[in-house]
């Protein structure tokens, strides 16, 4: 290679080593701007990382300081907390969640009396074992171990029933635990002891009082027991002295008598039946009864009251409610007759109306009945309808006064329904009347609805003539339930326009302008010869009067269903004549027994059966009974229950025994002062059918008498002429 190649290719290295420095010198710069550029942000950082620094530092301190301060016043809390615990007299303590004692408060450990062992650490079981083990705890009944399984086993629960422990001194304490969320378990011991004493005096007071209570109310049972013995002579013998002839005077005398023995002899019965309740001595006797029958007769017993002032007595008995249930029909009665009594007792006009309606389960046999009795009369302010239901409380204002009572027939009511089972209620507008109420289950005796009897051939339109609306809704409802045509007017001139085309009249008797008789008189001036059957509260009033031979019958109001159906089956063929007089003839007189010991009420009793058609004689001890019942065959037997040498009851059973050999079954009326509690029993499982309290009632006999009378034999009572001939 020339030297100037070699000049040329050294100068060519030259030249590119110079650029490469160059470049290396550029990029090295590049680099020293790149690297001082970095230190000063670097630096920039670092003082921002010292005032940083510089700040937590005091904050550091301060939350030091802060922490330092919060301690302190966690241990004065602390403090604070424990030292209360300590001081409260009631036990605390704390258990972790293995059951471990954490710790516990003096009262708690006081009980332990210091022993070593029951201190923080201890487990619960332990604490268990040394409370039965020292004696500390009165375990009662239970043996120690059972005591300890019982109590560790409530401990055991996620939350522990309050318990209450006796211990040896009779301190009795109340264990409270609870349990927290992470298993702890806090326990208080309360010391109950002075509310467990103040419990037990209570306890034990009210018991002595009880007993107090009820040995008086046995005392006035057996005092109001007494006092009716006597009066059964007084009473009955007035009501017999006023049917001989008597002077006008000596008329009213009798009567001041009698009047005044039948008032007294009501506050007696109240008070007796109060106080048999309320010494838990009254019971119930179901058996078998008609409930629609049961009413009527309250309402019978109730007629002459309210017909003496005018006041009309509706019963509006639900047609598709069966009527033969089981329950106390004497008690039912009581019940109804109080009501009904103080409705028309505080009813000076207007009417007085029963409504039974009831919701029957013919698959349990069973009845909701519901009886409401609603009065026109003077009402009850609204502030004292709950006050008249407590015994001897009466409204007190002027009207009030005028009225006789006790203020304890609400009372016996309500007792008696809620025996029943059953409910009483009133509402009332004072001035515009009351509504009592009471609902009571009854059994069926016979779950089906009633029968309904077929509609007697050529009966299709009846015309009712009634001034009282109610009055004419009822009967319209019964008479359409049978299919009949009804057609309804308010008074005797009205109906005088509807008389075609009607094949029976059913007409009120008191109405006014044209009463039911003379109506009945102007539907015959008009040449209509329609049966006309006249409802009337008052039917011996009725008969007297001239009119009442256009009648085919008069008919006790407010009519029972089952009579108002006999009355259009007659009506059907009209009218028949009674049954011949030679069949009549044929028939021989009903036998009556009566055994009764004493004289007095062997007299009272012929008089009161005076003009019945019966063949009666008197046995004088239960003994006699027995042999007569044999020899007399009777159809019905009175019994008295005290008699000598063998008593009603013994009578009964033997007659009942030999009734098992010969068959039959002769219905045996028992005859009682009253029936306390035990003699309700024994009569009862006597086999006597029923029983009538002395003083003895003319109507009761003639009622008994009549229920027993056998198809054979002659009607006891010759029935009015009247209704003989419907
Ligand atoms: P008594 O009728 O013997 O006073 P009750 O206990 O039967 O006792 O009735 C208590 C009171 O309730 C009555 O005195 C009367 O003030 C009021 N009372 C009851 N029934 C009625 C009624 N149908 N209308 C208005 N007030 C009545």
């Amino acid at each position: 290679m020339s030297l100037a190649n070699k000049l040329a290719e050294e100068r060519r290295g030259r030249l590119a080593a110079e650029r490469l420095l160059e470049l290396k010198q550029a990029e090295l710069s590049a680099a020293n701007r790149k690297l001082g550029k970095h230190a000063a942000a670097l630096q920039g950082e670092i003082v921002e990382t010292r005032a940083e620094v510089a700040t937590v530092k005091t904050e550091n301190a301060r939350v030091k300081t802060e922490l330092g301060q919060a301690n302190q016043k966690v241990e004065i809390a602390e403090r604070r907390l424990w030292h209360s615990v300590q001081t409260i007299t009631d036990g605390f303590a704390f258990f972790d969640s293995e059951n471990h004692l954490v710790a516990a408060n003096a009262s708690y450990l006081a009980i332990f009396d210091k022993l070593d062992v029951i201190q923080p650490g201890v487990h619960y079981i332990t604490i268990l074992q040394v409370l039965t083990d020292e004696g500390i705890v009165n375990t009662g009944s239970l043996a120690a171990a059972d005591w300890r399984e019982m109590m560790a086993d409530r401990w055991m629960q996620p939350e522990p029933e309050p318990i209450t422990i006796r211990l040896w001194n009779d301190q009795y304490i109340k264990l409270v635990d609870r349990r927290g969320a992470g298993g702890d378990i806090v326990s208080l011991g309360l010391n109950i002891t002075t509310s467990v004493i103040y419990e037990k005096e209570l306890k034990a007071a009210r018991a002595e009082a009880e007993a107090a209570s009820r040995a008086k109310s046995t005392f006035l049972a057996n005092m109001s027991h007494e006092i009716r013995t006597p009066m059964n002579g007084v009473v009955g013998m007035a009501d017999l002295l006023g049917e001989t002839g008597l002077s006008d005077e000596q008329q009213l005398y009798v009567d001041t008598i009698k009047n005044s023995g039948e008032a007294l002899l009501v506050i007696i019965n109240d008070v007796l039946d109060y106080s048999k309740i309320e010494a838990k001595k009254l019971q119930l006797h179901p058996e078998p009864f008609d409930l629609e029958r049961s009413i009527h007769e309250v309402i019978m017993l109730l007629q002459p009251s309210a017909r003496d002032k005018g006041l009309t007595i509706l019963l509006d008995y639900d047609l598709f409610l069966p009527t033969a249930y089981i329950g106390d029909p004497g008690r039912f009665r009581q019940v109804m007759t109080n009501l009904m009594g103080n409705a028309v007792k505080f009813t000076a006009q207007g009417h007085v109306l029963i409504r039974v309606t009831g919701v029957s389960d013919p698959d349990n046999g069973k009845a909701d009945v519901t009886v409401v009795i609603e009065d026109t009369g003077i009402g009850i302010p609204e502030d004292k309808t709950d006050h008249i239901f407590g015994e001897f409380n009466q409204v007190e204002n002027e009207r009030n006064r005028q009225f006789d009572g006790t203020g304890l027939g609400l009372a016996i009511s309500q007792r008696l329904v809620s025996l029943m089972e059953g409910e009483i209620w009133v509402t009332s507008e004072e001035g515009m009347g009351s509504c009592f109420g009471f609902r009571i289950p009854l059994e069926m005796t016979d779950a089906k609805l009633p029968e309904q009897p077929p509609v007697p051939d050529g009966l299709r339109r009846v015309l009712v003539v009634d001034d009282v609306a109610a009055n004419r809704t009822i009967l319209q409802r019964q008479l359409e339930q049978m299919g009949l045509g009804v057609v309804c007017c308010a008074s005797g001139p009205e109906a005088l326009q509807h008389l075609t085309d009607i094949d029976l009249i059913l007409t009120d008797h008191n109405m006014p302008d044209m009463d039911g008789l003379e109506f009945a008189d102007a539907v015959r001036a008009t040449g209509n010869e329609t049966p006309i059957l006249l409802l009337s509260s008052n039917p011996s009033v009725a008969a007297g009067d001239p009119g009442a031979q256009h009648l085919h019958a008069i008919v006790q109001k407010p009519v029972p269903r089952a009579d108002l159906f006999a009355r259009l089956q007659s009506v059907g063929p009209l009218i028949q004549q009674t049954a011949p007089s030679a069949e009549k003839a044929a028939r021989r007189k009903m036998r009556v027994l009566a055994a009764e010991d004493n004289k007095t009420n062997q007299l009272v009793f012929t008089k009161m059966v005076k003009g019945a058609d019966i063949d009666l004689k008197f046995a004088n001890n239960g003994i006699e009974a027995v042999e007569q019942f044999s020899s007399f065959v009777p159809d019905l037997i009175f019994m008295d229950i005290s008699m000598p040498k063998m008593d009603g009851k013994e009578a009964t059973t033997e007659i009942r025994e030999i009734e098992q050999e010969t068959g039959g079954h002769v219905p045996i009326v028992a005859l009682t002062a009253h029936a306390l509690n035990g003699d309700d029993k024994g009569i009862l499982a006597a086999r006597i059918d029923h029983y009538l309290t002395k003083p003895l009632r003319k109507p009761e006999i003639h009622g008994k008498i009549s229920d027993a009378c056998p198809k054979d034999a002659l009607p006891p009572f010759p029935p009015p002429a009247l209704d003989e001939a419907g």
